[in-house]
């Protein structure tokens, strides 16, 4: 649902779709709703001018936060995926948390206090004041608004905004544990999510005002992304130090490329009660087959149609090693959506598969000690 525009600092910067929707509503609201009361008497084309540029200043604040963000955890040694712009900011997908209350407590100021920056300098620019074109004056007035509103918001102590992390940070410190924080922090998220949602309704019933509904939508955003925030940090904790090998099942089913369709679906498929299999080739591994790529063989060809003919070939598989993290591995089969891995050593040779349950049942485990 993204769209990739570019890189900065290696890292992958995306559009949400909603964004061009909103890009041109911000113009919009501004040309008609704002401009005309702030500098009245200019023409539609100057309304509409100011109103695009001012949204691509919005654009661009919104990245600049964001890549402050981002290096700052790379200086930490924390991989930034990729920074997706929606229509209400930004977000860095980072490949893990900080180690750290002071590395999570400067990661997550840095967005905001760029931010501030940002504001100053628009600020300082608008009271150039009569030297430069009206237009520039209305786009750096704007600029420096929408920036300090940028901050404040994420500023609010609550799971997803950045104050969130800032606020678990410095509890984190002073506790030194980072679930019993963040378990904290997601109440401090849930109170203030309802006192948004309250506040929402009560401007929505005795004052019909827009900004009421605004307040809800926002109040039940926080609410559940702090339970979000919650599990993520459950789960990486859990799996923190644990490898792929630790979690793979050794012993795997396997089949043979030259099997037809026909023994695949009587040996492996009805006999196993499996969705795919690893195929393997003297102990290397060189595709998976599944139900799906059976069933595009037309019955009366299952004698004739080998494996090799419709697996999905070991080149364009996403594979693990045992060594790899079990937290990555995780988060690389999520992102392609798959449900099992097959684990292969550095000759190519299969050594193990690793499903979702096998994820599952660790995370269990050690959550139940916990407790
Ligand atoms: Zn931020």
């Amino acid at each position: 649902m993204s769209l990739k525009v570019g890189r900065i600092s290696g890292v992958e910067i995306r559009l949400h779709y909603t964004w061009f929707l909103i890009f041109v509503l911000v113009a919009w609201s501004l040309a008609y709703g704002y401009l005309p009361f702030e500098y009245p008497g200019q023409s539609n084309v100057f309304y509409w001018a100011i109103g695009f540029v001012a949204s691509a200043v919005l654009f661009l604040s919104v990245l600049i936060h964001e890549v402050a963000h981002t290096l700052v955890a790379q200086r930490y040694k924390i991989a930034v995926n990729s920074i997706t712009l929606y229509f209400l900011g930004g977000v860095s997908e980072t490949a893990e948390e900080a180690h750290t209350p002071g590395a999570e407590l400067r990661m997550a100021a840095a967005g905001p206090l760029m931010s501030i920056v940002l504001g100053v300098v628009f600020l300082g620019l608008w009271g150039i004041g009569p030297l430069i074109p009206l237009g520039a004056i209305a786009v750096f007035q704007y600029s420096s608004y929408i920036n300090f509103l940028l901050a404040g918001f994420n500023l609010i102590p609550a799971f997803p905004m950045d104050g969130g992390r800032v606020l678990r940070a410095i509890v984190w410190g002073r506790r030194k544990d980072v679930l019993s924080s963040t378990r904290t922090v997601t109440s401090v998220s849930t109170a203030i999510s309802f006192g948004f949602i309250a506040l929402g309704f009560y401007d929505l019933f005795f004052f019909g005002g827009l900004e009421g509904l605004w307040l809800v939508i926002i109040g039940f955003f926080i609410n559940s992304s702090a339970q979000a925030s919650m599990n993520e940090t459950r789960v990486g904790q859990a799996l923190a130090g644990v490898t792929i090998g630790d979690i793979m099942t050794k012993e795997v089913f396997t089949v043979e490329p030259g099997y037809s369709v026909q023994q695949l679906r009587d040996y492996a498929f009805v006999a196993r009660k499996h969705h795919g299999f690893p195929v393997v080739s003297g102990g290397e591994l060189v595709g998976i087959v599944t139900e799906e790529d059976v069933r595009r063989v037309k019955p009366e060809r299952w004698d004739e149609v080998r494996v090799q003919d419709v697996m999905v070939p070991a080149g364009k598989l996403v594979t693990a090693r045992p060594g790899d993290a079990a937290l990555d591995a995780l988060i690389k089969m999520s992102k392609a959506k798959i449900g099992r891995l097959p684990v292969i050593d550095e000759g190519g040779k299969l050594v193990g598969i690793v499903t979702r349950s096998d994820f599952t049942g660790v995370i269990e485990r050690k959550m139940s000690f916990r407790k």
